[in-house]
Parts: structure tokens; C-alpha cells; sequence
């Protein structure tokens, strides 16, 4: 690997892979962890992460050696360029790492780094986990039932990006393969058109839908729920769910069953240790999760609805400043917050650092240190529950304290000692 900007920790080991066909790996007890503090509020909330993450590593008796790596903003002043290969290179060979937010402008300009990230390291899930800690508020009435993880594909679908400008010689090319070879005249309106295209793989659905299935089997989940709108895109969208039903049955034998066998060979009544796979349409789960939170466990969806969807769950349990996520590959992940960059609040010490936080309590979890990833959640709630907050929980809350993201770090921190 090549260190234009980076500086390659000595104090650390490399994490490696442990066994190819399961993608399992060799954990160190003082890893090198790639960090992107990422833009706008990315440079508050990474370091805040990162102290929390020491104190849990070392109350259990590691460290972690923290390797800067630049994309974005950073990696522009640095390199000139938005995401260097050095930081894709670095993340490949290090296997496990955490970014904050990376700003994409709408519209025009550059496409999404965070997008163009999880495709070149092939980190096929986006898991999204939404929980509730004691103390945070909520719009909702009983946010405790909410216990949620989302996995969201995050190799194609209309994010893998193929879509053409209006007025490009590309879209008209597009428009005349659409009508004049495929004879589908009565579509599109005349005058300037954009077009995208929507690719949704037998592959890239069988993959993820697996990753959901034996993390549901892993941790005594009780239901798969694929999420989609088959209903009008039957060939995309009803294709990932008919892909998922096989899937269960070819590959999980008595372990996995469906919602109409539940009801059909087992009168509602769920064997245990099964996992039970069902679908809705996305729409209609919108509501479903407003309306029986309780009825849902894990979730396997495409792009676009993973993406409305998880924050509409992140929503029930704190919103943005809480809500965390990991993507994942074959032997790789990269932990990232649900939100932005909300670079209105950039560099002032404001916004909540929970959710990158919590973020890299994920990222523990894949290490294998689930002792520090319950640390994590446990010091996080314990100074929720006790009144200090960020702002955006301080303003939905009566009393409690007003804490910086830095003195909420270390409020965190604090608790971690005390809890260790
Ligand atoms: P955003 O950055 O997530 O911010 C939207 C609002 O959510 C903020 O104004 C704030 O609300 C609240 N919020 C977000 N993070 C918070 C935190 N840590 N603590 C407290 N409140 C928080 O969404 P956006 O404004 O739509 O997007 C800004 C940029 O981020 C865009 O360029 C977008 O493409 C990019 N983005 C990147 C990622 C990623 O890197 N994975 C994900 C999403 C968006 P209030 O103002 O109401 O307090």
C-alpha cells in the first residue's frame, strides 16, 4: 500500500481473514482501524466516536490503532481528488473501518462518495439496526417496541446509478431503444426527458436476503421481512421477492419457513428457533411500522426503500442524531451514521455524536467484541437517561442538560469507567 497521506499506524496489527468461504477474520487486540472523519459535522462527531471506541476498547482490554484516511472535502485539499484510491486501497487491506458523513451535491456535480465507496469494496448490505434508549424522545407512543434492523442491498437498484441527463445524446439513445426496438410509444411525453434504469439481480437479492436470514438465525430473530413494491415493478421489485422465497426454501431447509406455512402446516403457532419470512409492499410497511411496531424484526429491502425506510424507523427512536449503521461485505465492513453532513452545523460542537457512536459500536459487534459494543449502548443510554444531551434531544425534552458533542463524548466515556 502507498502512504501519500496516510500514516500507517506501528502501534497496531492488521486485521486478516481468517477463513475464505465464510469470510470470517483474525482479530488482533489492537487493530488498525481505517477512520474518514468525513465533511461538515463528520469533523465533530468522528472524534467524538473515536474516544468513546478507545475507552470501551481498553475497558476490555485492547486498543485500537487508528489509521486517518481522507475522502471528500479532506481528501480534496490533500490529494485534489475526491475519493484517492490510497483510501480505497487502505479500507480493502484493512477490512474493517468507519467514516462520518460525506456531502453529495444534488443535482450535479459529483456523484455520491458514500456510494462509489460501498460499491468498489463490494459492501453488499447496508444494516441499518433501530432500537430504543431508555430516556430518548420520540414522536411515538411506545418507542420501546421498536427493535429493528434493516438490511438494505447497496449494489444496485436505481442507486447503482445508471441514468441519463435530459438533452445527452445518451438519453436519446435510450428513448429510441424504448420505443422504436422495444415498441413502448405511449410512455414517455415529449420535450426533455431524463431516463434511469433500475437493475435488480437474482445475485445481488440473493446475497443480501441471505445476510438478513442468517443474522435473524444468529440472533434469535424471529421474522424476515421482505420489503417491496412487486405490485407495479413485478420484474424488479416482485422478482426480489420471489428471489427471496426460493432462496429460504432451497437453502434453509426446516430452519426457515413461510408466513403461509406458518399459518398453513403450523396454525400460527412459530416453531422454535425458526425463522419465519414474510413480504409486504413498501408503502403499506410504511405504516406497518407505525401502526405494529412490534410485529417486525428484521428487514431485507432493495436501495431506494432502505433508504426511506430506515429513516423512517430512525425516526420512532430518536431520529438522525441517534440512528446508526454498517455496511457490509464478504469479510469487510465499513460502519457509517444514517445522517449527513447537515454542514449547517459543521466545526460548531453542536450536533449528537450517538449515532456515529453507535455506529462504531456496530463495527465492534463485527469484530467480535460484543463486551465493548454492549458497553457502548449501555454508557450511551445511561447518559440519555440522565438528562445530558445534544441539542436536538434537549429541545424535546423538559430539564435536562445541554451538553457540546465533545462534553457528551465524554460524558460517555465517563460512564463507560464507571460501568467497566
Ligand atoms: P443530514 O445531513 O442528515 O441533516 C439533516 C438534518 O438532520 C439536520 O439539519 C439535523 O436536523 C438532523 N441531523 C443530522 N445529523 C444530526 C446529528 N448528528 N445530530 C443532530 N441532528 C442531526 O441530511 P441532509 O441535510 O439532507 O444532507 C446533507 C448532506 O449529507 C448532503 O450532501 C447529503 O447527500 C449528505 N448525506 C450523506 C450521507 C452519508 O455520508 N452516508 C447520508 C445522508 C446524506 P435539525 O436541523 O432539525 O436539527
Amino acid at each position: 500500500m502507498t502512504t501519500d497521506h496516510v500514516t500507517v499506524p506501528e502501534d497496531g496489527e492488521k486485521i486478516t481473514l481468517a477463513d475464505e468461504e465464510t469470510g470470517e477474520l483474525n482479530v488482533p487486540a489492537n487493530p488498525i482501524i481505517p477512520i474518514i472523519h468525513g465533511d461538515g459535522i463528520g469533523t465533530d462527531v468522528g472524534p467524538a466516536a473515536q474516544q468513546v471506541l478507545d475507552a470501551a476498547a481498553e475497558a476490555t482490554g485492547r486498543s485500537i490503532a487508528w489509521m486517518r484516511v481522507h475522502a471528500g472535502e479532506s481528501a480534496r485539499e490533500k490529494y485534489d481528488e475526491n475519493l484517492p484510491q490510497e483510501t480505497v486501497d487502505a479500507i480493502r487491506e484493512h477490512r474493517v473501518a468507519i467514516k462520518g458523513p460525506l456531502t453529495t451535491p444534488v443535482g450535479a456535480g459529483f456523484r455520491s462518495l458514500n456510494v462509489a465507496l460501498r460499491k468498489k469494496l463490494d459492501l453488499f448490505a447496508n444494516v441499518r439496526p433501530t432500537y430504543y434508549l431508555e430516556g430518548v424522545p420520540s414522536p411515538v407512543t411506545d418507542p420501546e417496541e421498536m427493535d429493528m434492523v434493516t438490511f438494505r442491498e447497496n449494489t444496485e437498484d436505481v442507486y447503482a446509478g445508471i441514468e441519463w441527463e435530459a438533452g445527452s445524446e445518451e438519453v436519446q439513445q435510450a428513448k429510441e431503444f424504448v420505443e422504436e426496438e422495444m415498441g413502448i410509444d405511449d410512455i414517455i411525453h415529449d420535450g426533455p426527458v431524463g431516463i434511469g434504469v433500475k437493475p435488480i439481480t437474482e445475485f445481488g437479492s440473493k446475497r443480501l436476503i441471505r445476510e438478513a436470514i442468517d443474522y435473524a438465525l444468529a440472533n434469535g430473530r424471529d421474522t424476515v421481512t421482505l420489503v417491496h413494491k412487486g405490485n407495479i415493478m413485478k420484474f424488479t421489485e416482485g422478482a426480489f421477492r420471489d428471489w427471496g422465497y426460493e432462496l429460504a426454501e432451497e437453502e434453509y431447509g426446516e430452519d426457515v419457513i413461510t408466513e403461509d406455512q406458518l399459518w398453513d402446516e403450523h396454525d400460527g403457532d412459530q416453531p422454535e428457533g425458526t425463522v419465519v419470512v414474510n413480504d409486504r409492499i413498501a408503502d403499506n410497511m410504511l405504516q406497518q411500522v407505525l401502526t405494529r411496531t412490534d410485529e417486525y424484526d428484521v428487514v431485507a429491502t432493495m436501495n431506494l426503500n432502505g433508504d426511506y425506510f430506515s429513516d423512517a424507523a430512525g425516526a420512532q427512536i430518536g431520529g438522525l442524531g441517534i440512528a446508526p449503521g454498517i455496511n457490509r461485505g464478504h469479510g469487510r465492513a465499513l460502519a457509517e451514521p444514517v445522517h449527513g453532513s447537515a454542514p449547517k452545523y459543521a466545526g460548531e460542537d453542536k450536533v449528537n455524536p450517538t449515532a456515529m457512536i453507535l455506529s462504531g459500536r456496530e463495527m465492534l459487534e463485527y469484530l467480535g467484541w460484543s463486551d465493548a459494543a454492549d458497553l457502548v449502548r449501555d454508557a450511551v443510554e445511561e447518559t440519555i437517561a440522565s438528562g445530558r444531551v445534544t441539542y436536538d434531544l434537549h429541545r424535546q425534552i423538559e430539564g435536562g442538560e445541554k451538553l457540546a458533542t465533545s462534553e457528551f463524548a465524554d460524558a460517555v466515556v465517563e460512564n463507560i469507567e464507571d460501568l467497566a
